[in-house]
């Protein structure tokens, strides 16, 4: 089959979708080819319960993230904030304590770690997000892993842990795998490093979607009708100064001007492309693996631990998850007790790969260490990681290793001739996450229309 249109996006997802409206409302045809047989790339909704909705992919917004935020209402999908109140539990040094305790036991520690947290917003002013490269200290913070910086800080054993289970939740990799720069551009798209790792006002985990955030791509989907393709991956993009021909497994041709590859540059450079790419953008997409993450959810008749003046939050040193957090749905609205374990870097390489009743095991016994006995006892548990998804291969997001900035960073977004490049990680807001998708494709949308005009 052939199908001739103005521009062709690669991918589904959030950015793919928001590139091709994009395009459609500008007066172009535009035809959106996915691989899997769903939209949503990244955002996942199941719901195993009758208005039960757990997200295997991505789940919150933050305050600042206005474009998903317009985006919800324009579609009628109402936003709820996340629960929050009560006490984290935290596990180090052989103890469960509950969040008063342990503040008063380690306060020391916290200084010296918040101390380190504002060393980083003081060194991510001086990076620009269009060009992290031409920081003055880029060289020397992109040779360093982010480990290695962490280590010099001179933090107690606990802080120095502390601050490696906050980071790695961010990045979803070991901190050895990323660079300091990478870190701090990771903070600068994202506000300070309180933005990131907070839930409260300006964090990243403020409000949730009504009905599960797949509403979302799937609503833009049906914006879009029969532009949209599924079950077609992409295997080739043939390209000139002012076509491409791009062709699908399965024997789909399509053929437009431009086209908007919209997928994470790992899997960006598994087309093949004809003729080859500029070595610089080839080398950039062997260098930005997919993190590793996996999430758990337990599921019990009603959220308990609110009663006790817990949050459902842990943070912990032993695992098998190293956060957790209240999951459940809004507060008017009733329904289950929900806990969402977060097994982010190491812990999804390693317990992720555990046998499902093992690491189901593990993770109620450490349930019922920080929430009590009932935590221990959930009525169902749903997980799912991502490396294993054959058009995804690991989340949350991709970072590149030391020296990928300085050496093949303005490569990331840099259009080839006609090809343009979406995909959250090429975002200059909130990079890594939903509203980074659709600050890309908006992005690679103006690109594409003005070189139409
Ligand atoms: C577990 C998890 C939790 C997350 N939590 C949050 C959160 O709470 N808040 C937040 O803002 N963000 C979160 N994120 C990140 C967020 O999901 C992503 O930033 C965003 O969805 C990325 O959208 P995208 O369009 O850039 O890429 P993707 O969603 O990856 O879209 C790419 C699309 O391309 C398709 N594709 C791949 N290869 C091909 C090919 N060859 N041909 C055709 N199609 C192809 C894929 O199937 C996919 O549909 C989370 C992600 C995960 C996985």
């Amino acid at each position: 089959m052939q199908r001739d249109v103005d521009v062709i996006v690669v991918g589904a997802g959030l950015s793919g979708l928001t590139a091709a409206r994009a395009v459609l409302r500008a007066g172009f045809e535009p035809l959106v080819l996915e691989a899997s047989d769903r939209v949503g790339g990244r955002i996942l909704t199941e719901e195993p319960l009758p208005g039960v909705f757990l997200e295997l992919g991505a789940q919150w917004i933050g305050d600042t993230h206005h474009r998903m935020a317009a985006l919800a209402e324009e579609l009628g999908i109402g936003l709820y904030p996340q629960f929050e109140e009560g006490e984290t539990s935290y596990e180090f040094a052989g103890e469960v304590l509950r969040g008063a305790a342990f503040h008063r036991k380690y306060d020391d520690d916290l200084a010296a770690v918040d101390r380190v947290l504002r060393e980083l917003d003081r060194m991510a002013a001086s990076v620009s997000v269009a060009e992290p490269w031409a920081a003055p200290d880029a060289e020397e913070w992109d040779r360093i892993s982010v480990g290695q910086w962490y280590d010099a800080q001179g933090l107690s054993p606990l802080g120095r842990e502390l601050l490696d289970i906050c980071t790695v939740g961010i990045l979803a990799v070991p901190t050895v795998e990323v660079s300091l720069l990478g870190l701090l551009v990771n903070v600068v798209t994202c506000g300070v490093t309180a933005d990131l790792l907070s839930e409260s006002e300006g964090g990243a985990q403020t409000r949730r979607f009504v009905g599960g955030t797949a509403l979302i791509p799937q609503r833009l989907a049906e914006l879009l009708g029969d532009r949209v393709e599924l079950d077609s991956p992409v295997l080739s993009i043939e390209h000139s100064a002012d076509s491409v021909t791009v062709t699908c497994r399965g024997g789909l041709v399509a053929r437009g001007r431009q086209v908007v590859v919209a997928l994470a540059p790992t899997l960006a450079g598994r087309i093949m492309y004809d003729p080859p790419l500029p070595a610089k953008r080839d080398q950039l997409t062997q260098r930005m693996p997919q993190a590793s993450a996996h999430k758990m959810f337990a599921v019990y008749d009603e959220p308990f631990w609110r009663a006790d003046g817990l949050n459902a939050q842990l943070i912990s040193s032993v695992g098998p998850a190293r956060m957790s957090n209240d999951s459940c749905m809004p507060e008017e609205t009733g329904g289950p007790g929900i806990i969402l374990g977060f097994l982010e870097g190491e812990s999804a390489r390693i317990e992720g790969r555990w046998p499902a009743a093992q690491r189901q095991e593990a993770f109620r016994d450490e349930l019922a260490r920080h929430f009590g006995p009932r935590a221990g006892r959930p009525e169902l548990i749903v997980e799912g990681g991502w490396a294993d998804k054959e058009w995804t291969r690991g989340c949350y997001n991709a970072n590149p290793g030391p020296c990928g900035w300085i050496h093949f960073g303005d490569a990331l977004a840099t259009p080839v001739g006609p090809i343009k490049w979406a995909a959250t990680e090429t975002a200059l807001v909130w990079s890594g996450y939903m509203e980074g998708a659709v600050d890309a494709g908006e992005r690679a949308a103006r690109e594409v229309l003005a070189d139409l005009s």
